[in-house]
């Protein structure tokens, strides 16, 4: 099907991402080493979540699931902490980052019921309350927001070759999500 990018781009923007742009599909490398850090289970989703390691797939499968798109958008959501010790800053972002995500997926699930969409994001897929994992199927296998680093996305090396900043700024943190179509 045919797909306006940038119409897309505008559409995020709208949705509430601070920040959106197109995507070349060819930039999503999967990297073993990104993947790995999973393991150390820093953001625990590690095993707790369909959408993240190890039940998402592995590396190359993720990277054969990548390869069936042939467009999208990467999306970033940024605040200005008060200093590095911000931590209701930085929480107050996942929120609204992982909010718009979801709120922008199910937009883009109605506003085009033909097109395939694959929504990668920061951090385990949050639409259910609580995720079935393991005990019973994704409730929305269609909708399941997987994280960008679960498929080995090196996410700053990733807005670089879009020509997007990573960084924004002294004070300023940054998320990013990515939006895939075909
Ligand atoms: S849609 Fe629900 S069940 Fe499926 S991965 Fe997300 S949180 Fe888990």
């Amino acid at each position: 099907m045919s797909i306006d990018v940038e119409k897309i781009v505008s559409e995020a923007l709208e949705n509430g991402f601070n920040f959106a742009t197109s995507l070349d599909v060819s930039t999503m490398n999967p990297l073993p080493e990104v993947r790995d850090m999973c393991a150390a289970d820093k953001c625990h989703a590690y095993n707790k979540n369909w959408s993240c390691p190890p039940a998402c797939g592995t590396v190359d499968e993720c990277a054969a699931r990548i390869k069936e798109y042939t467009n999208g958008v990467i999306v970033q959501s940024t605040i200005e902490l008060e200093d590095e010790f911000d931590f209701e800053g930085i929480a107050e972002l996942g929120k609204r980052h992982g909010e718009t995500s979801i709120k922008f997926n199910k937009y883009l699930h109605e506003k085009y019921p033909d097109m395939k969409i694959l929504p990668l994001t920061a951090g385990g897929c949050t639409q259910c309350k609580e995720c079935t994992y393991p005990d019973k199927p994704c409730r929305f296998p269609d909708r399941m927001m997987s994280p960008l680093e679960g498929y080995g996305i090196f996410v700053s090396d990733l807005c670089t070759k879009n020509d997007i900043p990573y960084n924004r700024g002294k004070g300023t943190l940054t998320y990013v999500g990515a939006f895939l179509f075909a």
